[in-house]
């Protein structure tokens, strides 16, 4: 039983960052992901996409931003919990038992559910079999854009990930086809306007109101076929196949705990992003309440405040005193400022 002021479950940003806003308080925590690793939808979904909206960083990508969370929590030798699901959460007396996967349990005043979406998957193709290829060229992100380097790169989707990815590897692949079911896109109509310029200079192939009917190949997909609305055939040649048809939003265990819900978000109050039940709080994109952005600044602003209450639970007979990180000696020890 590993005793803990906090367990924040989910690694991803607004986690890591309620690692800091607890640690400079001086209160540390365990954190469980059922990811190999830190960071969340940035570092699954877009490691290499650049991202424009993080305070006083006017470009950082989804991976040098979890770097620099990473970097930031350093002085509070976290430890993670990472390749594990936090299964089941049970009251006892005041504070909490949380149990995940692995059978690693917590007693604990406070809990942080930083979970995102839930445990998600990537929506697969309806095609038979298609598992023998996510090993070799079948992907549903992309991890590293080197790898598409003058490669033939067929993209399915018609949101904001495939045109973006249609985009940003059209400057270094051999070729890329653009596959959609639809003639209309979800993404930005600035994204779009750039993606339709690549097609009418011959830079892309763009077949719209098609559907994947079979990949063809032994242990690698070679070949794509297409078919359309009027049962119209195509064949495409491949080294590479990315699948954007969106992501399951699955809540898992959470649905469990008893905490009230709206529409698989959890509702709080935003005081102090406390739920329903004293001591669980709810930060980043797994909340909900009027006006909720599902934005990394807002889960940002949302574990500093919840935070302040975990402080009060952790320490009920210390006087929580509000201080900058500037001026304050204590905040510049636990940083291991000199
Ligand atoms: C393509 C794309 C582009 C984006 N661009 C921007 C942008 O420019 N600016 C911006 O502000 N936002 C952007 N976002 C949104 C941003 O990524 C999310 O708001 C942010 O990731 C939410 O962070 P989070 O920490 O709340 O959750 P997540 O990043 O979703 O992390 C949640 C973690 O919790 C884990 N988890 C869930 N349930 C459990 C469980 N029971 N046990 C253990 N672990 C669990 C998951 O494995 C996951 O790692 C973008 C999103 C996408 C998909």
């Amino acid at each position: 039983m590993i005793k803990t002021d906090a367990v924040i479950i989910g690694a991803g940003p607004v986690g890591l960052f309620a690692v800091f806003e607890l640690g400079i308080l001086g209160l540390n925590a365990h954190v469980v992901d059922n990811l190999d690793k830190a960071g969340g939808q940035c570092i699954e979904l877009y490691p290499d996409k650049p991202i424009y909206d993080i305070p006083a960083l006017p470009i950082c990508t989804g991976e040098s931003l979890t770097k620099n969370l990473l970097e930031q929590i350093k002085p509070f030798k976290t430890t993670f919990h990472l390749n594990q699901r936090v299964d089941s959460i049970t009251k006892k007396d005041k504070h909490w038992i949380v149990e995940t996967s692995d059978k690693t349990v917590f007693e604990t005043p406070n809990i942080i559910i930083a979970g995102g979406v839930g445990s998600f998957e990537p929506r697969k193709p309806p095609i038979k079999g298609i598992e023998r290829f996510e090993q070799h060229n079948l992907f549903y992100s992309v991890k590293n854009k080197k790898n598409f380097d003058n490669q033939k790169v067929c993209i399915f989707g018609g949101g904001d990930s495939a045109l973006d990815w249609v985009i940003e590897l059209s400057k270094t692949a051999k070729k890329i086809f653009l596959v959609h079911r639809r003639d209309e896109f979800r993404a930005a109509q600035h994204t779009v306007n750039q993606m339709m310029k690549l097609k009418d200079e011959a830079k892309i192939e763009l077949y719209t109101n098609y559907q994947p009917k079979n990949f063809a190949g032994e242990a690698k997909i070679e070949k794509v076929i297409i078919e359309n609305n009027k049962k119209e055939i195509k064949e495409l040649e491949v080294d590479s196949v990315l699948a954007f048809f969106g992501l399951k939003m699955e809540l898992g265990p959470i649905v469990n705990w008893g905490l009230n819900l709206d529409n698989k978000t959890i509702i709080v109050n935003t005081e102090n992003f406390e739920t329903n039940e004293k001591g669980i709080f709810a930060v980043g994109d797994i909340c909900t309440y009027p006006g909720k952005l599902k934005l990394i600044l807002c889960g940002f602003h949302e574990a500093a405040l919840a935070a302040q209450e975990c402080f009060k639970r952790a320490k009920p007979d210390e006087k929580y005193i509000f201080r900058f990180t500037t001026s304050s000696s204590d905040i510049h020890k636990r940083l291991g400022i000199k």
